[in-house]
């Protein structure tokens, strides 16, 4: 299992915090503007309009032929998945997952009353080297199963009452979600399927997701090249790709919606973990939101940063943050103008 305990320690360590600021006991005061509302019965998830168009088939076609010579995301291996080799993620044709069901850690609009309903990919494309989860990202703990399985497991955590399917390190199998996608509409999904990734994004695949994926959940973890390399296997380019893919995230679904009991339908919603040292750049990434998507963009500029996994041998980023530096991120947010953070609307 993922260690969800250590995880909602370090996310109610994040909030003891959050809950002060918010109370304005300590730290910058924040302005918000209220998230947009829909009505839940005026919401057709993206995937069932393009299903009924007849173009979901066509996507899943264009996907899986990218499996062939694999450029699924930004590392562009070239190699043959179909075939059963791998790449730098170390994932083949067939999609591994390593858990799925109602998770209550997530960001409010998604987790509601009855949870988002989680499903944990194996593998990963990044592999941090604080990677929080490593045994199932780097070592890639889980149970090979079918696009057929995989719909199943959309709709039992559907019928468990969650609110949405929550993709959890999708990059590397999209041509199985979106093919299984297809085949759980036959059984009736219809919650919003949210893309929660790391941001290191190919921008065609992206485009190709275009009105399948009704919220997107990108990372977006540093603006320094340099740091990405380092902290990520080599993935120096991080802060250009992640840019250009968030631009098209933004651009298919814009500002988060929420139905009138708060729960995220549709939108954009950006997760910035602050590191020590200000590793992660949060002072340009929050300028970089205002200037090039929106002051109204939902941001989670997010406290539980802790040193995982290798983060020991990297002496910079071997501790967790301190409240100043958290206050100061928060500053940072504040003076760009951004308007929707997480935990104060
Ligand atoms: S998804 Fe995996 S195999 Fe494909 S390009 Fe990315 S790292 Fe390489």
């Amino acid at each position: 299992m993922p260690d969800y305990n250590r995880r909602e320690f370090a996310v109610g360590f994040g909030l003891l915090w959050l809950g002060a600021f918010q109370q304005g006991r300590c730290g910058p005061a924040v302005e918000s503007v209220p998230l947009k509302v829909m009505r839940r019965r005026d919401f057709e998830p993206g995937y069932r309009k393009l299903e009924r168009q007849g173009e979901l088939q066509n996507r899943v076609r264009a996907l899986k032929e990218i499996y062939s010579s694999c450029r699924l995301c930004p590392r562009a291996c070239g190699i043959n998945r179909s075939r059963g080799q791998k790449g730098f993620c170390g994932a083949t044709a067939r999609v591994k997952v390593y858990s799925a069901h109602p998770h209550f850690g997530e960001e409010r609009p998604l987790v509601g009353r009855r949870g988002s309903g989680t499903i944990f990919f194996s593998l990963c494309n990044l592999r941090c080297v604080f990677c929080q989860n490593w045994e199932i990202n780097h070592r890639g703990d889980g149970t090979y199963i079918s696009d057929y399985e995989l719909a199943e497991l959309m709709i039992r955590v559907q019928d468990m009452g969650c609110h949405n399917i929550n993709l959890v390190t999708p990059t590397h199998v999209v041509p199985n979600i979106v093919s299984a996608v297809r085949l759980a509409i036959r059984r009736g999904l219809e919650v919003p399927l949210v893309y929660n990734c790391g941001g290191y994004e190919s921008l065609e695949v992206v485009k190709l997701l275009d009105g399948i994926v009704d919220i997107y959940l990108p990372d977006f973890k540093y603006m320094d090249g340099e740091m990405a390399a380092k902290y990520s296997s080599g993935a120096r380019d991080y802060p250009e790709v992640a840019a250009a893919a968030i631009k098209e995230m933004h651009r298919q679904v814009g500002e988060l919606v929420v139905d009138e009991d708060g729960i995220a339908l549709r939108g954009l919603m950006i997760r910035h973990l602050v590191m020590p040292n200000n590793i992660a750049g949060t002072d340009r990434f929050v300028r970089w939101v205002a200037t090039e998507l929106s002051p109204l963009t939902y941001v989670n500029i997010m406290a539980q940063y802790r040193p995982e996994y290798k983060a020991h041998q990297y002496p910079e980023i071997a501790r967790r943050i301190t409240r100043q530096e958290y206050e100061q991120a928060l500053q940072w947010a504040i003076e760009a103008g951004l308007k929707r953070l997480d935990g104060f609307v």
